[in-house]
């Protein structure tokens, strides 16, 4: 066992150490070579150390290296040192954190985590926590809080009854919602389409002055940070029309909410301190492995209630059940890999971080309309939109960029325009990594105005 694990370490260690001059993307050849690991499933056993060395020869080079200080993509970090080796050891303990009695290591950085979010957040600190996968789980749990409180207050117990019969739920989105939010209110049976969503402005900012009059059990979802242009809703403003509503406001804030651990940035996810419920990402901005999703409900009693497996899952001498918080029972102890992040960075580490990762978005957006690109965002957060021409030629780009495999950046749509995006959310992305990666973007969309010329 020692020298395996010893194996699994060292290979581990190379493969962090050939990311620095690794292509980001894998290549052909790299996909190709997948093949091996697959075929019929042989019948003898093999040894554990041939195992890991048939993964790694043919699994580490078909990896996207998104712990490289060169991924752009979809607003995901790189895990932080602490909390990769956390997570490890963590393998090692092997912990079920379901119940507090199966894990007590595992429910206690649980709820040290929840205090040090909590505060170093600004949230009301009666504030629950729950450790999901994602923030689409978070959006889902968080939610599913929300249907048991706007019900459970027209004297409906959803949990009991389901939503047969149920007085209906009014739920109102901005026309920017993320679509996990919709799949959490479709699992929700809620419906994705049977939303009232609220029109945006230019950045994707929810029109507040554009909210119906409240009438009967409501949920209003809010956003910090859109996914294309981290513009975030102006939560204030709608707390306040919405203040004694009724209504239960979410946030979707998978990567904003971090905007609030920084002194200088946290007035733009002002009036999160407001909302009843908050889902957040632990894998993106933080920078821990994957998966981690955290929940954040203000009154833990309608948490507790949406979670319970069953009305008589009473808790016993413990004032926190992992499994009341979370729709999984069995799980691993997520809050290790968190707890070792915010331990190695401290409150001052991780305020450096979320700014330096924005003062690297600003560089990019002013290198490329320095070079005559299209930045079709305010770059108030990480997140810089980019066009580099027609639709067909930003598609085209995008993917020499691709293929290129300096940097990674994905492509999307925004208000109609075909765009790059760049997301800015890794501890690893040096300011070398973004001067290297600003110089390959230019020289491969040149090449295609020369080409197109
Ligand atoms: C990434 C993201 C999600 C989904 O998060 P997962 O961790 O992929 O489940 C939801 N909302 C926003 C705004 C996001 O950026």
């Amino acid at each position: 066992m020692s020298d395996l694990i010893k194996a699994a370490a060292s290979r581990a260690s190379a493969f962090i150490a050939g990311l620095e001059s690794r292509r980001v993307a894998p290549d052909a050849n790299a996909l190709e070579q997948m093949q091996y690991l697959s075929g019929p499933l042989q019948a003898e056993s093999r040894s554990p150390l041939e195992v890991l060395e048939e993964l790694d020869r043919y699994g580490s080079p078909a990896t996207v290296a998104c712990a490289g200080g060169r991924y752009f993509g979809f607003v995901t970090g790189g895990a932080l040192p602490a909390a990769l080796a956390a997570n490890m050891l963590a393998g090692a303990w092997d912990q079920n954190v379901g119940m507090a009695i199966g894990s007590p290591i595992g429910a206690h950085l649980e709820r040290v985590c929840r205090d040090w979010l909590v505060s170093l957040l600004d949230l009301p600190r009666e504030t629950e926590v729950g450790f999901v996968t994602g923030a689409t789980m978070a959006n889902f749990t968080g939610l599913a809080a929300a249907r048991h409180a706007v019900l459970e207050a027209r004297g409906w117990d959803v949990e009991r009854q389901g939503l047969f019969g149920a007085p209906p739920i009014t739920v109102i989105v901005g026309d920017e919602v993320h679509v996990s939010l919709l799949k959490a209110l479709s699992m929700l049976g809620l419906g994705r389409e049977r939303v009232v969503r609220i029109p945006v402005d230019a950045q994707g900012r929810m029109l507040a002055s554009a909210l119906p009059r409240i009438d009967g059990p409501t949920i209003v979802c809010v956003q910090a940070g859109n996914v294309n242009t981290g513009a975030f809703d102006p939560i204030d403003d709608v707390a306040a029309r919405l203040q004694g509503s009724g209504a239960w406001i979410h946030a979707d804030a998978a990567f904003g909410l971090w905007a609030r651990a920084s002194s200088q940035l946290k007035p733009l996810a002002g009036g999160l301190e407001r909302v009843d419920s908050i889902a957040t990402d632990g894998h993106k901005w933080l920078n821990v492995p994957y998966d981690s999703g955290l929940v954040f409900v203000r009154e833990r009693k309608h948490l507790n209630a949406a979670m319970a497996a069953t009305a008589a899952y009473l808790v016993q001498g413990e004032d926190r059940e992992p499994n009341r918080c979370v729709p999984e029972m069995s799980r691993r102890a997520r809050g290790v890999d968190v707890w070792a992040a915010l331990r190695s960075l401290g409150t001052q580490g991780l305020s450096d971080l979320i700014e330096r990762n924005c003062r690297q978005a600003r560089r990019f957006a002013e290198a490329l309309s320095a070079a005559g690109f299209r930045v079709r965002n305010d770059v108030v957060l990480n997140q810089v939109l980019v066009s580099f021409g027609t639709p067909d030629v930003t598609h085209r780009v995008i993917a020499a960029i691709q293929r290129d495999g300096t940097c990674w950046c994905g492509g999307t749509q925004w208000q109609g325009h075909a765009a790059m995006r760049i997301s800015v959310s890794s501890w690893a992305t040096t300011d070398a990594d973004v001067e290297a990666s600003i110089a390959a973007i230019v020289r491969i969309a040149r090449d295609h105005y020369s080409q197109s010329a």
